[in-house]
């Protein structure tokens, strides 16, 4: 017997069907807002997210599935998608003329981490992403979108949690406040930290080591140290999210602690499943396009687990709706050829009908039927064929009736039966 592989999994029955409900709000809530679908390829070249993740990145030195081509050339499964996103949009030119571009993605990503619940080899995720527009309107935009998202799927005590990175020029005098912060006290932070404040001393701020979290006590924070623009900007989309109705705190821990963020960093909480937990994050990247060899592009996104949502989703709401197309079962020769003439009428008006084509006994049919979730048998014998109707069977009450074609057509009609 052989078994998937460690960490990916098959998806199907309810779990896929919450998926693609999700996916199609996606769609739906995305499209009007003017983003546009892509899809890039799940294999780009090392280089594209050595160049944007980072290569001191978790992700870039551990969790990467990288190999060599028959080529010889090192490809990676993508472990995100911003930077294959970025990468396309510098192929294909679209940012030369500086218009803003919207995009949005959904699609698996592979990162080869420990294993725990919930964590997954192969997952999923959507993200919108959208390029040449600096202002703090477009982030509200963003926002808006993705809450009412959230919010159309029955998602209800959502909070952002948001912050500024500053840009890199601001940085230089936040790290030397924080350096003389982290001297005064540098025997309570971790090995890592100490690692961090010669590299990346922001990302001190969200270090998981409870030590650290307490030595930090009274740490200065990055928005103290903002340029004027960026201070601006932070305080104009707390303006906008304020008249928007979208609850934020200030969280001056939150960062995203590579090079090529700048300004707005967030996070999105639910409380929906008690404790407080993160559903995604996202934030301003206005360096990565260049970055990529592209023109200096503004640019601003999120990413969201689908597998996570979907979790949360079940949790709150149980089994995602499902109502099963009705089988049509024929009894003899006869009625097998008019069931499928029948079925492909009935197709043709967008009712869902599953046939059953085994030429089996009735008895045989309501069994698997049974087992398989049909809720509906229409059974089409020679005394039906003759009248023009079928015998109904409800097989979750084993209540039977008689419907004419017409009857049975329009009993089926408008009920969305598709799975
Ligand atoms: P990140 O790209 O690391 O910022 O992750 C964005 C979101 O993707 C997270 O909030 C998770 O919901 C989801 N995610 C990241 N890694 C995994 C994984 N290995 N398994 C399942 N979901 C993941």
């Amino acid at each position: 017997m052989s078994s998937s592989v460690k960490g990916m999994r098959d998806l199907l029955g309810d779990e896929l069907r919450w998926f693609q409900r999700i996916e199609e709000a996606v769609h739906r809530v995305f499209g009007a807002h003017g983003y546009r679908e892509i899809r890039t390829p799940i294999l780009e070249y090392t280089e594209v997210f050595k160049r944007s993740v980072g290569d001191s990145s978790d992700i870039v030195n551990k969790e990467m599935y990288e190999f060599l081509d028959k080529g010889n050339r090192s490809v990676t499964m993508r472990p995100e998608n911003t930077a294959g996103v970025v990468r396309a949009m510098v192929d294909h030119k679209l940012l030369v003329n500086n218009d803003p571009q919207l995009f949005y993605y959904m699609g698996p990503m592979f990162r080869y981490e420990r294993m725990q619940a919930g964590r997954y080899r192969q997952f999923w995720q959507i993200g919108a992403e959208s390029f040449g527009v600096a202002s703090p309107e477009s982030e509200a935009e963003s926002l808006v979108m993705l809450f009412d998202f959230l919010q159309g799927l029955g998602l209800k005590s959502l909070s952002l949690s948001l912050n500024s990175v500053g840009t890199p020029e601001s940085r230089p005098a936040f790290n030397a406040a924080f350096r003389a912060f982290f001297d005064a006290r540098a025997n309570h932070f971790c090995e890592d930290c100490h690692r961090r404040i010669e590299t990346n001393p922001m990302r001190i701020l969200d270090c998981k080591n409870p030590g650290c979290q307490a030595a930090l006590e009274g740490h200065p924070t990055i928005v103290e140290f903002l340029d004027e623009a960026s201070k601006a900007h932070h305080t104009r989309l707390k303006e906008l999210l304020t008249a928007l109705d979208i609850p934020f705190t200030e969280n001056p821990r939150l960062v995203r602690g590579l090079d090529y963020y700048t300004r707005t960093a967030f996070e999105v909480l639910s409380s929906d499943l008690g404790a407080q937990s993160a559903l995604l994050g996202g934030g301003r990247y206005d360096g990565l396009v260049k970055m990529l060899g592209g023109p200096d592009t503004a640019a601003f996104g999120w990413a969201i687990g689908l597998d996570r949502l979907a979790m949360v989703l079940k949790q709150l709401q149980g089994d995602a709706p499902f109502d099963p197309p009705a089988l049509l079962i024929p009894l003899g020769e006869k009625a097998s050829a008019e069931a499928i003439r029948l079925a492909r009428e009935w197709w043709g008006k967008g009712l869902s009908i599953q046939l059953e084509t085994r030429g089996c006994p009735l008895k045989k049919a309501l069994q698997s039927a049974n087992r398989t979730g049909v809720k509906l048998a229409l059974i089409l014998g020679e005394g039906e064929l003759e009248k023009g109707t079928v015998a109904v069977k409800h097989l979750d009450t084993g209540e039977q009736e008689e419907w004419s074609l017409e009857e049975t057509a329009l009993n089926l009609g408008g009920k969305g039966t598709r799975s």
